[in-house]
């Protein structure tokens, strides 16, 4: 066992000690669960791993719950359960329309995540469309594109410069052929924020057109896409509060509606029927159901739409100052430890949300973060958070071996950059 000192993170029952600036939190699931300790007893968890999977909200809980009973198959039946179920999944397809501020005429189309959302995008590219992303995002934003051609842009360092060099990349593509950028809201490494409205303008001005990876801005901000004036927007449900695998393309119909479906099966079709020469003619829907084939997880879209009306109701405005109060609190106590070193692309003044990563000099961040949780109770992640070339960029040429016993990503005896991080929300 490898003993830690004590965390400079103070833990959820300490943060949540009422400063007078905030709100409470909302109430999630797990906030009185106590786990073992390896030093013995027992303590209230404190989940600090809100980036990777934030806890349900007590409200998405209660909504399903009630729900339950009535459960039954959307788009399918004639009964009375069918059909409440789905009244419930179009009125949710309309809350997320609202939640997120779209056009009237975008579509919002429920998929499994957003790296499900994003491969779905890929998928309906047009022919020969340029495809500009950063290094620095997360594997499901910079991986979907590798069949288009696909520009990788280096890390930037100030705001200015994300989007001086979108500006270069977009000034040298083919002006007459399609093109998309996609670039994240809030990174789930450092939670800085990118300026998405300034890029967005780029891309515009540059006839290309833009997506929002929200993964990590949605469960912290009120997000508008007429506002940002973003053409796609992906999130997930379980990063909002709302679990049961479920997330959401929202945006511009017509690249969905001229792709084929992403899925082909039952739902997508509108008419299928048998040719005179054996084969099949298939005419799709040109909603957002030709990329929902297959029978669709009513529950998980349930909760989506609860989690959104219960973090519009609670006052995201109120929401987003308690979680500053938060960072702030941690970003001090961490940096009272001079062994810590607080990981960022943009720097210190950086607007960010509540997901903070570092490293401790002398420590693997491995070990770290397993005796944070055997000896604090405390969930947070370590590792290279699916962001590899991120996390190298923010290390640079400081390496922590983590040998044989580190990250799940290790090789025995490789030698991996990796980093603890710590996250939080509208429930701690
Ligand atoms: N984008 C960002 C910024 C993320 O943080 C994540 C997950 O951590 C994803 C995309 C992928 O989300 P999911 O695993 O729900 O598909």
């Amino acid at each position: 066992a490898v003993t830690v000192p004590a965390p400079a993170v103070a833990t959820s029952a300490a943060v949540t000690d009422a400063d007078p600036c905030c709100a409470a939190p909302l109430p999630v699931l797990g906030r009185d669960v106590t786990v073992p300790l390896v030093t013995g007893g027992e303590v209230t968890y404190a989940a600090l791993d809100y980036a990777a999977s934030a806890p349900a909200l007590q409200r998405v809980w209660d909504d399903v719950a009630a729900y339950a009973p009535y459960y039954g198959s959307v788009h399918r039946g004639a009964g009375y359960l069918s059909q409440l179920s789905t009244d419930l999944f179009e009125n949710s397809r309309g809350t997320v329309h609202e939640f997120l501020d779209c056009r009237d005429d975008d579509q919002v189309v429920f998929t499994r995540s957003t790296t499900d959302s994003l491969n779905l995008l890929a998928a309906a590219l047009p022919a020969d469309c340029q495809v500009f992303v950063f290094e620095t995002e997360h594997h499901a934003s910079l991986l979907p594109w590798r069949d288009a051609r696909v520009t990788y842009l280096n890390a930037p360092r100030t705001h200015g410069e994300a989007v001086r060099t979108l500006e270069t990349a977009l000034a040298d593509r083919d002006p007459y052929g399609p093109a998309l950028v996609c670039v994240t809201g809030a990174s789930n490494v450092t939670g800085e924020l990118w300026p998405v409205r300034e890029l967005a303008a780029a891309a515009h001005a540059h006839g290309a057109r833009i997506v929002l990876d929200a993964a990590q801005l949605a469960p912290h901000h009120p997000l508008s896409v007429r506002e940002l004036d973003v053409d796609w927007v992906a999130f997930s449900g379980h990063k909002l509060y709302a679990p049961f695998g479920s997330g959401v393309l929202a945006g511009r119909a017509d690249w969905l509606q001229d792709a084929e479906p992403y899925l082909a099966g039952g739902g997508a079709s509108r008419k299928v029927a048998r040719r005179t020469d054996g084969g099949v003619d298939v005419e799709w829907h040109s909603t957002a159901a030709r990329h929902e084939a297959g029978s669709p997880n009513v529950i998980g879209v349930y909760s989506i739409a609860s989690a959104c009306k219960a973090l519009t109701e609670a006052g995201f405005g109120t929401l987003v100052a308690r979680e500053q109060h938060l960072i702030t609190k941690v970003r001090d106590g961490l940096a009272e430890v001079p062994e810590v070193k607080v990981l960022s692309l943009f720097g210190d003044d950086s607007p960010r949300v509540g997901v903070i990563s570092f490293v401790v000099e002398g420590w693997n961040s491995s070990h770290f973060a397993a005796a944070l949780s055997a000896e604090y109770g405390i969930g947070v992640r370590d590792g290279l958070f699916c962001a590899h070339p991120l996390v190298r960029t923010l290390l640079g040429s400081d390496p922590q071996d983590v040998g044989e016993c580190g990250a799940p990503e290790a090789e025995p005896g490789e030698r991996l950059l990796n980093a603890i991080r710590v996250s939080f929300g509208a429930g701690t």
